[in-house]
């Protein structure tokens, strides 16, 4: 990885971001919260919540899951 990477690596990256692994491991637990009190979800998984503003295909998985939740599927 070069300089330029790096840096582009690190703008991208919020440092409370958890990564796609751990968003996913608790993501159905977040949109089960989300479908309750979004800012309820927010406050208990800033980490989450920050790694699904940066990472498209992981918000995409929670749209489908409160989807889900809602019954719309
Ligand atoms: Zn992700």
């Amino acid at each position: 990885m070069n300089a330029r990477e790096r840096l582009a690596r690190f703008l991208r990256t919020d440092p409370r971001d958890v990564g796609c692994d751990e968003a996913m491991a608790v993501l159905h637990v977040y949109a089960d919260l989300v479908a309750h009190d979004a800012g309820a979800a927010t406050e208990r998984y800033p980490g989450v919540a920050a790694h699904l503003a940066a990472c498209g295909p992981c918000r995409e998985d929670l749209t489908g899951l409160l989807a889900a939740l809602s019954g719309d599927v």
